[in-house]
């Protein structure tokens, strides 16, 4: 019998998590030198606080930051463009 598959079983879920943690990779590095929220340009003062409370998120390649109060809106966004 012929072998269709050469992936192994799991292999494509460790892909995608190597890719996921690739960007979790690049949003902490850019958090190093984020200066303002993308939606109303507050600036963004790396504190522990700010650290857990903004979001980075990696939309089409893009970094972005956003304050705990534009995040909602940016979900949304995301969401609805996925
Ligand atoms: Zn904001």
């Amino acid at each position: 019998m012929k072998k269709l598959r050469n992936i192994k079983p799991g292999q494509r879920k460790r892909e995608r998590r190597e890719a996921t943690a690739a960007l979790q990779k690049q949003a902490a590095a850019f958090l190093d030198h984020a200066q303002e929220c993308c939606v109303c340009t507050t600036p963004f003062e790396r504190t522990q606080e700010t650290v857990s409370s903004w979001h980075v998120s990696v939309i089409e390649g893009r970094v972005r930051l956003a304050c705990p109060d534009c995040w909602d809106l940016v979900k949304q966004t995301v969401e609805k463009e996925q």
